[in-house]
């Protein structure tokens, strides 16, 4: 069974009575005692009543006895009646909070996390999408090995309607610009250099016919970013790339515009840095993950609920903490339902019943369960 709640997956309720709750298809377990553990907010769907035994209820946790198969209850709310002293089986498990050691609930979300990755991204499912790379003559080397890696890999392995992919590190907007006019039609200088928008040290010009990633190595050389930002600029070209995959995804760029900037960039941080560690770059537990938690404890961001993190301003930092939210949500539920949002934003639903269609909760609840967890997510694991 503790196998079975491994591969299911876990959900965390609030519900922090100590009562079960059924609503006739469900039964939210707040604590139930297997083994030496004890796992919170477990939701089932039951098999059989067994008995209604009724009485003073005789425990605050449940019991799940592995060699009966049994579940007994200690006191269960049903359409405004408590029932005490239950005996049920399970037909299956839904979901499972977790358990009382908080370190661990995070090692098996940041496992859970990985091995979705691993399995995910090592099939290529877009084959034949094609990436071409602009590397100004006099630009850091370094880019030339990261750059066709890390965009490769995330275009041709995530299922998308991307066909192309374009990624250019230029140390001055003019030769930038010249690429754009001699190889996306770009018509005269000054809308190259409008089009660039050159100041940005890494950006995605994300329309067709773009599909363009750009990095301005002169900001980097000059901010030293490569050695004071060493996690941060070995996750770009994956995070860039993505940025094209999830437009591809959603089928537009103002759609895209639409999801609130946790998931947008958060879920581009989670593929450029589980990438970077995929490529061998650097590691994801060791560099990675903990500057993720630093930058979700910057500025103003523990002020802020996750529900709260939706747009570009200095109030708070959407990466780091939309980074730890996106880990969770794919530890949880496995990467693809991550893509499958996008998808389902493509059909014309909004952001928030795209989620609820793709990963299959409400959005409220997730926020619900990420909240209840945060301190606990954002210690590291090693
Ligand atoms: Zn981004």
């Amino acid at each position: 069974m503790r196998r079975l709640f491994l591969v299911l997956g876990f959900l965390f309720a609030t519900n922090c009575d100590a009562t079960d709750l059924y609503d006739g298809k469900s039964l939210t377990i707040p604590q139930v005692f297997y083994k030496d553990t004890i796992y919170t907010n477990v939701i089932v769907s039951l098999g059989n009543v067994v008995s209604v035994g009724g009485g003073e209820n005789s425990s605050l946790l449940d019991f799940f006895d592995e060699s009966s198969g049994q579940l007994f209850i200690s006191s269960v709310s049903f359409s405004g009646n408590i029932y005490n002293n239950v005996v049920v089986t399970i037909a299956n498990i839904q979901s499972i909070g977790g358990s009382q050691s908080n370190q661990s609930l995070t090692r098996m979300i940041v496992n859970s996390s990985k091995n979705s990755y691993t399995r995910y991204f090592s099939q290529i499912r877009n084959p034949n999408v094609k990436l071409t790379t602009y590397f100004q003559p006099g630009s850091n080397p370094l880019w030339q090995n990261w750059i066709p890696k890390g965009m490769n890999l995330v275009a041709q392995a995530v299922d998308s309607t991307l066909t192309y992919a374009n990624g250019m590190v230029a140390l001055d907007e003019n030769w930038g610009a010249n690429i754009l006019q001699q190889n996306f039609n770009v018509a005269t200088n000054t809308q190259a250099i409008n089009i660039l928008n050159f100041s940005n040290p890494y950006k995605t010009i994300n329309n067709a016919p773009f599909f363009l990633s750009v990095w301005n190595d002169t900001v980097a050389t000059q901010t030293n970013s490569i050695v004071n930002d060493p996690v941060g600029m070995r996750q770009t070209p994956a995070h860039e790339v993505f940025h094209s995959v999830q437009t591809a995804l959603a089928n537009g760029p103002s759609t895209v515009s639409t999801i609130p900037t946790w998931f947008k960039e958060g879920h581009c941080v989670y593929i450029g840095t589980y990438s970077s560690d995929y490529l061998g770059f650097n590691s994801y537990l060791v560099d990675a993950r903990p500057w993720a938690i630093q930058r979700a404890k910057s500025a103003g961001t523990p002020n802020f609920l996750l529900s709260q993190i939706v747009g570009y301003v200095a109030d708070y930092d959407s990466y780091g903490i939309g980074e730890i939210a996106t880990e969770f949500l794919i530890g949880l539920f496995g990467i693809e339902k991550s893509f499958n949002i996008y998808k389902e934003m493509a059909k014309g639903l909004n952001f928030n019943d795209s989620f609820q269609k793709a990963i299959g909760i409400n959005i409220k609840t997730f926020y619900s369960i990420f909240e209840a967890n945060r301190q606990t997510l954002l210690l590291p694991v090693n």
